[in-house]
């Protein structure tokens, strides 16, 4: 009995600390039309064009981790990437491995077929993430930084459920969904309540039954098969970042800070005063902004770097907060990182032969 109400309070209490992405009034008709906190777009082009769009940020719904509700699932006393901090150390710097991460892709569709994602879509997806995450030598994202995280598609499930895919209603779809969030990455595509995508961080919510990221259906895919301005695939990019504890470069929208515990908590990303949509070069805090940033808000085109603090941070997050993420790959593997394109079927034989 006690056992019984225990259990239940845990299950309340995990409740309490979910940090839900903004609640908004979005609805997609059936015509493809928009409504959006009492504003009617008449294509998804346009709502994807429009001021409202971009003055309310929907390009990413993430938010910060709650400060009450951070470091809650964190069981080591001391990390080096809090949600209030990050220290740079040497054993998070790329090395000799490879982290290869399985992901689990959820469909939810609609009756009348609007966001169903084919398999090739979804593929081509995981395979920019590897591009821009391995800075892959020959594709869009070899301009950026090597942060030896590589990702691998172990599975896809479809749902065609007209209320899950309008209302976006994680609680309804994400207990039924999920693949074990401690040991792998979901993803989930909806209508995702008008947002690109959005994300929860590791540092507060790693391995509840809400971690993961939702897309919205449109953008999810490779080169030129997204949507519009978000036609590269990098909002996944983009949102993986936040699940491994990357905060947007222009965080807190803050008066310049640039400190590993203000802004976005790391240095080597210029300071940022705020959001930037488009792709030209501007000058917040005097020197040029990081718009080339995956973790800012410019065009997909135009954006292709992570930094060497950000793969910094992010190898730390997962290691100390996503454990049973991550497979280790020897680097030999690859064929030594940075001199082209990793040699990835080699590393999926070898997971496939090291089970
Ligand atoms: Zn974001």
């Amino acid at each position: 009995m006690y056992k019984q109400l225990l259990l239940l309070v845990m299950w309340a209490l995990s409740f309490a600390s979910f940090a839900v992405a903004e609640d908004v009034d979005f609805h997609l008709a059936a015509d493809g039309s928009i409504a959006i906190q009492g504003l009617r777009f008449n294509d998804m082009e346009s709502y994807l064009g429009s001021d409202f769009f971009r003055q309310q940020g929907m390009r990413c719904g993430t938010k910060p981790p709650l400060a009450s509700g951070a470091e809650s699932v964190m069981a080591r006393s001391v990390v080096d990437c809090t949600a209030t901090m990050t220290s740079i150390q040497e054993e998070y710097w790329p090395s000799a491995v490879i982290y290869v991460m399985p992901v689990w892709f959820h469909v939810i569709y609609r009756s009348d077929g609007t966001g169903y994602v084919t398999d090739e879509r979804i593929k081509a997806q995981i395979q920019v993430l590897n591009e821009d995450y391995g800075a892959m030598l020959g594709s869009m994202g070899g301009d950026g930084y090597d942060t030896r995280i590589q990702f691998e598609l172990v599975g896809i499930t479809r749902t065609e459920n007209d209320t899950w895919f309008d209302s976006d209603d994680q609680e309804a779809y994400k207990p039924v969904l999920n693949k074990d969030p401690a040991s792998y990455i979901n993803v989930y595509s909806t209508s995702a309540s008008g947002y690109l995508g959005y994300a929860y961080f590791p540092q507060d919510s790693a391995g509840q039954w809400w971690d993961g990221i939702v897309l919205l259906h449109a953008v999810v895919g490779g080169r030129y098969n997204g949507f519009s301005l978000y036609n590269q695939g990098r909002t996944l990019v983009h949102e993986m970042g936040h699940y491994l504890g990357l905060y947007h470069t222009f965080e807190g929208y803050a008066a310049c800070i640039n400190s590993y515990t203000g802004g976005d908590l790391i240095v080597d990303t210029p300071a940022e005063e705020e959001d930037h949509y488009g792709c030209s070069q501007t000058y917040t805090c005097g020197s040029p902004d990081p718009i080339h940033n995956y973790m800012d808000y410019t065009d997909d085109i135009c954006m292709y770097q992570f930094s060497a603090e950000q793969a910094n941070r992010a190898v730390c997050s997962l290691l100390n907060y996503r454990p049973a993420t991550y497979e280790v790959v020897p680097d030999e593997l690859s064929g030594g990182g940075g001199e082209g394109t990793p040699a990835l079927g080699l590393i999926l034989i070898h997971l496939l032969q090291s089970e």
